[in-house]
């Protein structure tokens, strides 16, 4: 499941595609222009964005453009909707920054397989595909998390944490990033929230605790190759 972001101006579209998602089980919320769509950004980091190209005011090109300027938002899966079919105006997205391109009119199989493609390939911590590094496995399908095939308990945001961690081993995640990841709020939670739970799930991991590495001075990082200081 993924929060994704629908950007359109026209309703009767944004809604139907909005539709569409939460059938397919994501979490659809819509914006109607682009500084709603800032906004809803600034608010909560989607794992992906519908983004239409023509908007009032502004266009899918320069709202691609900002996220991409942004360290935050740098890297936010974009799927662009345009109706125009010209190969320049194509070239012209993927250069602002947009990841894929669909072209109106889109049937709604279309549209569900390029967001299933892209999340796939961007936001790997929404996949429904049980995940595994070295001797730690999670399946999220049945929830469960096994340490040498032996099933461990975590609390629902342990759960979410080492799932988010699993699918993006050996990479660093500030405190910051992971409240935005995982708790969806990088405002109002404070950073040491990360720590206390990144402290119960290393609990719960029991002989697996210290592949979730503390980096000073950066945040945590799930690594298969547990140095030896972490060992101790
Ligand atoms: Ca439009």
């Amino acid at each position: 499941m993924a929060h994704i972001l629908v950007v359109e101006d026209e309703s009767a579209i944004a809604e139907l595609i909005a539709l569409n998602l939460r059938h397919a089980g994501h979490e659809a919320v819509t914006a109607i222009d682009g500084e709603s769509a800032l906004e809803a950004v600034r608010e909560r980091l989607p794992d992906l964005v519908v983004l239409d190209w023509m908007l009032p005011g502004t266009t899918g090109i320069l709202l691609a453009r900002q996220w991409r300027a942004e360290a935050r938002t740098k890297t936010l899966p974009i799927l662009m909707l345009t109706a125009r079919a010209d190969e320049r105006d194509l070239v012209h997205g993927l250069d602002a920054g947009a990841d894929d391109y669909l072209t109106k009119p889109f049937s709604t199989a279309e549209l569900l397989a390029r967001v299933r493609a892209l999340l796939r390939r961007r936001s790997p911590q929404t996949s429904d595909q049980p995940v595994a590094v070295g001797e730690l496995a999670l399946d999220p399908a049945t929830m469960r998390v096994t340490v040498a095939g032996s099933e461990v308990k975590l609390g629902p945001t342990e759960f979410r944490l080492l799932r988010f961690l699993l699918a993006h081993p050996e990479r660093v995640h500030s405190r910051s990033h992971l409240l935005d990841r995982v708790w969806g709020d990088h405002v109002f939670i404070e950073e040491r929230t990360v720590d206390v739970h990144i402290k119960r799930l290393r609990e719960a991991l029991g002989a697996a605790a210290a592949m979730v590495e503390t980096v000073r001075g950066a945040g945590y990082r799930l690594t298969q190759s547990v140095s030896a200081t972490n060992r101790a």
